[in-house]
């Protein structure tokens, strides 16, 4: 067995070995966490957390389903998908049962930024063309090919340059973003930013290069850059604009898909029903914790990549272990009815907080969210909506050391509070995090109605 190790023995350990661009949550005290099951977690000494932000432990930390549906196929066999398994093909049926038509064939990866690699593949392989657009502030992955697409990191003082294939739409943010809802009450945001998108097409940015749309890749709700909810309409006529242009559609479900919304199984979904993909990339939550992703595609799309006549194989991708993990949680999400769950803690969550957001519209400038997927944009002012950074930051420390409860914070100017829990979490958990959220926000406004 492991030896145990004191939590400053860790942490050496940690400072000698571990690279230091790997960072910890709560960087000047960490957590050890040492045990996870639903949505609470444990640290050395047995404190309990309560999770507000594990998105991967999608059916909760350490579902006993899942894990007995792994140590069941670890006992009986793991080896690639070379061989027939009829764990890789049960998994593919259940995905594609999932997905609307025509997104029918699949690929399996171990993470999300190899799917999306993969994704970036067969748009360029079917299209014949180079150029992407990404969102601004989006973050598709740790691969050079998806640091290229990602603004999340591209923006950084010292990150790469971004790439001449690559162009950045406005992120379609309408509280803050480049075309704010505030200044165009009566039209269709939505609209107003996919034509964003067309703009960058039309404006031969890309024709001057000798170039053609490849792909348009975004995340159906932007997790990575602040919690955004795309306006309606907005992937509707972006896809419409891309597919005019020769391009294909990349939906990247890698943290919202597996029903987080609520409503909908997959996030693009929300947008309506015959809005479509043309690929789809997921990840994270597909295996509770576990490495398992894939991209699912249409016979279309795979069948450009086949006749390159280059095989794809991929070691780990698709073997049975990991398949059998995926079965499992997909039927934990549909046996223990975890859709309608996020649906009414999303709902219940959101409608209390715009409560709070009345009663403290100087502190909370804006709340958004769909099921489990929520975030609340602090500020200092609501007139020039100047972001409350320091004080986000003291909010995420606060809720760990004296309230025992984890959430995040995100967005270009780190003042948004991140809540994106374990599909288990309940109206009690809710509860818990209000009240302490709305003492703090209370507390917020003391401090700066003393410093007047
Ligand atoms: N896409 C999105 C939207 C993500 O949030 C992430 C991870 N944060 C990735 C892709 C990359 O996934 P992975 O870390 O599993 O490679």
């Amino acid at each position: 067995e492991n030896k145990k190790l004191t939590f400053t023995e860790t942490i050496d350990l940690r400072n000698k070995y571990i690279g230091k661009s790997c960072e910890l949550f709560y960087k000047k005290s960490p957590l050890k966490i040492v045990r996870g099951q639903a949505q609470y977690l444990y640290d050395q000494d047995g404190r309990e957390y309560l999770d507000c932000i594990n998105n991967v432990a999608h059916v909760g930390h350490c579902h006993p389903d899942v894990v007995r549906a792994g140590v069941e196929q670890m006992q009986q066999l793991n080896t690639n998908s070379r061989f027939l398994h009829d764990n890789l093909v049960v998994c593919a049926e259940k995905i594609v049962s999932k997905m609307p038509e025509p997104l029918s064939v699949c690929f399996f990866v171990n993470s999300g930024s190899e799917a999306n690699d993969l994704a970036l593949r067969l748009a360029r392989q079917h299209t014949g063309n180079t150029d992407v657009i990404t969102l601004d502030h989006a973050y598709h992955g740790h691969l050079t090919s998806l640091i290229d697409i990602s603004p999340y990191k591209l923006n950084l003082p010292n990150a790469p340059k971004k790439p001449d294939h690559v162009h950045i739409a406005p992120v379609p943010d309408v509280y803050r973003g480049k075309i704010r809802a505030d200044d165009h009450p009566d039209e269709d945001m939505g609209k107003l930013y996919a034509l964003e998108v067309k703009k960058i097409i039309d404006q031969n940015v890309i024709e001057q290069r000798g170039q053609k749309v490849c792909a348009f890749i975004a995340e159906s709700l932007q997790s990575c850059g602040g919690q955004i909810i795309l306006p309606h309409n907005y992937l509707r006529d972006v896809y419409k604009y891309v597919r005019e242009a020769g391009g294909v559609c990349i939906a990247d479900e890698v943290q919202v898909g597996f029903g987080r919304s609520g409503t909908h199984y997959w996030a693009f979904q929300l947008d309506g029903v015959d809005v479509v993909p043309d690929i789809v990339t997921v990840g994270k939550p597909m295996g509770n914790g576990h490495p398992v992703a894939a991209v699912i595609t249409t016979e279309a799309v795979a069948r450009s990549f086949e006749d390159t006549g280059i095989q794809y194989f991929n070691t780990y991708g698709g073997n049975p272990v990991s398949c059998a993990i995926a079965i499992s949680v997909m039927n934990v999400v549909d046996d223990e009815l975890m859709m309608e769950n996020a649906k009414d803690v999303g709902e219940y969550l959101l409608s209390e907080l715009e409560n709070m957001q009345r009663k403290f519209p100087d502190v909370i400038g804006d709340v958004r969210g769909v099921g489990l997927f929520v975030g609340i944009e602090l500020i200092k002012d609501p007139k020039t909506k100047t972001p409350a950074t320091a004080e986000t930051r003291e909010i995420v420390d606060r809720m760990k050391t004296e309230e025992r409860i984890l959430v995040s914070s995100d967005g270009p100017d780190v003042n948004v509070v991140k809540l994106k829990p374990p599909m288990v979490f309940t109206r009690a958990d809710a509860d818990r995090f209000l009240k302490s959220f709305k003492t703090m926000i209370a507390d917020i406004r003391t401090q700066r109605f003393q410093l007047l």
